[in-house]
């Protein structure tokens, strides 16, 4: 037997033995700041993703590439039907751009005579006066183009319908050459009626022509109606050679076949760049201008696709392009800058579209019938 002192003793030991086995390992000392700063909370990492989240695509996505044929009905002039054609199908490579090039009046005719069978998908410049007329015969397809909205003057630029929109601008001229030193340049209506220009004046026929009918449509708001006819006839007495073409004339009268040309004055000026010889004036009265329009034809048979050129002919860069391509006009879009300012910052008719466009037919008919064929004849 242990003795009651010894007993307690090696109790005691037992004891601390247990309480030091059971007590948790010594922590180390702390250490100082840790060798590299934790990120800050904005940073990438802790913006990434997590794991049960889809990425994010990081690009927007784009339209699906066109394709196809588009058939355009192109009243410009060719070199800028072929500029057209190049820049769209560059910009659009699986699109191949076929056109014909035809005068106002004839595409018109053309349009109506394919009307159960339209041919073009998309008919582009000429004077709105068509545009008006082809819109009452049922001849275009409704398109309400975003683009329409940078418009300039979308009141008198575009159809309240959507019918139409207006591309460019441009005023009408008189080209006079000027090795022809015994004629003065015209600068009135009533110039153009004097005997010292009988059989000196070329212009187009207004049945095939937009220039020329915008001339007519000029002639009868000047005048008055009545008056506007008969000096429609004596104008016609005058007259050497009606072209098919509207900007034929500045050839004809550059090269000497007649003194004085009737022509948009873009494409006067095109052709004094040309080195032509030629002067250019205008009307002091005023002169008559037009606003180029395009339309889709009705029952496009790709739709798509022109669409796609109508939102194109909408944009500020596209319309800038013409100068590249000898075309002059004034431009509709807001910020385009246009090549040739000045040709519209001459007196400007009051130009009563609706008037010329509704009447269309009817102007060109008894003009064709009544005067033309007279002088014809003669
Ligand atoms: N080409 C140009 C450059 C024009 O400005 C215009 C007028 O819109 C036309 C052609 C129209 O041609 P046309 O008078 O032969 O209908």
């Amino acid at each position: 037997m242990f003795p009651r002192k010894t007993t307690l003793f090696v109790l005691l030991v037992l004891v601390l033995v247990a309480l030091a086995a059971c007590a948790p390992a010594p922590t180390p000392a702390p250490t100082a700041a840790p060798p590299t700063a934790a990120p800050p909370a904005s940073s990438a990492s802790s913006a990434a993703p997590k794991p049960t989240e889809a990425p994010k695509p990081t690009v927007a996505p784009t339209k699906a590439a066109l394709k196809g044929e588009l058939n355009l009905l192109c009243t410009p002039q060719q070199v800028w039907c072929e500029g057209m054609k190049k820049e769209f199908e560059t910009l659009n490579p699986g699109v191949t751009v076929n056109f014909v090039r035809l005068s106002s009046g004839e595409a018109l005719t053309r349009l109506r005579n394919e009307k159960a069978n339209p041919q073009f998908d998309i008919w582009r410049g000429g004077p709105i006066d068509s545009f008006i007329a082809a819109k009452k015969e049922g001849l275009l397809e409704q398109y309400k183009s975003p683009n329409a909205a940078n418009i300039i003057d979308p009141k008198l630029m575009a159809d309240a319908d959507n019918f139409w929109t207006g591309i460019y601008v441009g005023s009408l001229g008189f080209a006079t050459n000027t090795k022809q030193t015994a004629i003065k340049p015209p600068t009135s209506l009533d110039d153009l009626i004097k005997p010292e220009l009988k059989g000196q004046i070329i212009i187009a026929h207004p049945a095939s022509s937009g220039t020329s009918y915008t001339f007519l449509c000029t002639a009868l708001q000047i005048k008055g109606e009545q008056a506007g006819w008969d000096y429609m006839k004596k104008f016609a007495a005058n007259v050497l050679l009606w072209t098919k073409s509207g900007a034929a004339p500045v050839q004809n009268t550059g090269k000497g076949e007649a003194a004085v040309g009737v022509v948009f004055s873009h494409d006067i000026v095109a052709g004094i760049e040309t080195g032509l010889p030629l002067a250019l004036t205008f009307p002091a009265e005023g002169t008559g201008y037009e606003i180029g329009g395009q339309g889709i034809v009705k029952g496009a048979k790709n739709l798509e696709l022109a669409k796609a050129w109508y939102d194109w002919a909408l944009e500020a860069k596209t319309q800038e392009l013409g100068k590249k391509y000898q075309a002059y006009q004034g431009l509709t879009i807001k910020g385009a800058q246009p090549p040739k300012p000045e040709l519209l910052q001459v007196k400007l008719i009051n130009y009563n579209f609706d008037y010329c466009g509704d009447n269309k037919k009817a102007f060109v008919d008894k003009f064709s019938n009544e005067i033309a064929a007279a002088t014809l004849a003669q």
